[in-house]
């Protein structure tokens, strides 16, 4: 069966590299900033299914997938929902999840007219094409309305209710085509300057009742749209419980610890889904385990090497500040191991990020 994937950064090659010992799938990954619509409708015409590793697609490419929509695998609709905050909000109220109140927003006026209904501070996103925290603008003051929109209002914005959150952590999980589903254990997530900079597993005293929400928040999201592959929900962790912030239709980088870490990873997993296969298990095999991005340079991420229970990932990407180039797994006996080894690869987290501040 051969498998074309949109998108040929760390994401579709990890997808790819998880199944390499099923020789009767066959991977191709889609440069999507070399497309033209020739090279695409060719690429997707010879494939069997397509998935994609980003919900970031252009539109016009979008329109191009309308054709194949019965091979395409998370669906279209699933796509064209979770690539627009506003629809994927909806999307997340209708199958019963919370998430912060929120208002689209259109204009100056609207800005200034969701400060009233939302009250402050609010965060204001794009509704497309945000990630690592770009295209976003915390209001804090009612001054702040002019400045943001001039910042980035001359799009489709959302503002939402600022979340007090006590900690982010993050649920995923693999849905087949019967509709059986797979949910790999939480982490909690440490984003420093918009990005994630590491997972940590397990996520140390969620509540069984806070880990059975996150489990039954994804069944019903992901049942509600009949989808199929790796799906990840992120999730604020409030004192009353938790609160989805977004959800990527695809694997991601919270997750990137199942490769060493779990049964099956999550790459493996959205693979089988969308081939048709019966899903793997999704069990932690450590008792703990870290996930630590490598970004903006690799140099401290050479010392995983002598590390017997760090695993170094990299993705062959040039230098460039704030980039992710890569990630490290540790994975140990326990948390005292563990975080003896993260300590060890401290250079990897900027000062004050490491340990978790709560
Ligand atoms: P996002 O791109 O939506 O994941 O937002 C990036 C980061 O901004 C999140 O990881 C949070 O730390 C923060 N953030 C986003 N939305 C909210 C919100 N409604 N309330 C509080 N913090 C938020």
């Amino acid at each position: 069966m051969k498998v074309g994937i949109l998108g040929n950064g760390q994401l579709g090659q990890m997808l790819s590299d998880s199944i390499k010992d099923l020789a009767d799938i066959e991977v191709s990954l889609y440069d999507l900033r070399a497309h033209n619509d020739a090279d695409l409708a060719a690429f997707v015409a010879n494939v069997d299914v397509v998935s994609y590793e980003t919900e970031n697609i252009p539109a016009a490419i979008v329109d191009q997938l309308e054709g194949i929509a019965d091979k395409l695998y998370p669906s279209l609709t699933a796509l064209k929902t979770f690539q627009n905050r506003l629809l994927e909000k909806n999307a997340l109220r209708a199958a019963g999840i919370d998430t912060a109140d929120f208002c689209a927003v259109n204009s100056l006026d609207d800005l200034k007219q969701a400060i009233n209904t939302l009250g402050l501070p609010i965060v204001l996103k794009t509704t497309t094409e945000g990630y690592d925290g770009k295209g976003q603008y915390v209001l804090r003051a009612p001054t702040d309305a002019e400045p943001a929109w001039t910042s980035i209002g001359n799009r489709e914005l959302i503002a939402e209710a600022f979340v007090p959150f006590l900690r982010e952590t993050s649920v995923i999980a693999s849905r087949d085509r019967q509709g059986n589903m797979v949910v790999w254990p939480m982490t909690e997530n440490i984003h420093h300057e918009g990005i994630l900079r590491y997972s940590l597993y397990p996520a140390v005293g969620l509540s069984n009742e806070k880990a059975a929400q996150a489990e039954r928040y994804i069944r019903q999201l992901a049942d509600s749209l009949d989808y199929v592959g790796t799906i990840t929900l992120e999730l604020f962790e409030t004192e009353k419980g938790l609160v989805a912030n977004e959800v990527a239709p695809r694997v991601h980088n919270s997750g990137h610890w199942s490769i060493e870490g779990a049964d099956t990873s999550q790459f493996r997993n959205h693979m089988l889904a969308i081939t048709g296969r019966d899903l793997g298990a999704t069990r932690a095999r450590h008792n703990a385990i870290a996930m630590l991005n490598v970004i903006s340079d690799e140099e401290p991420a050479v010392a995983a090497e002598n590390i017997t229970n760090a695993f170094r990932h990299s993705y062959g990407k040039e230098a460039r500040p704030a980039r992710k180039l890569g990630h490290v797994t540790v994975v140990a006996d326990d948390e005292a191991q563990r975080d003896a080894t993260i300590t060890q690869l401290g250079a990897l987290i900027p000062a004050g990020v490491w340990p978790p501040k709560h």
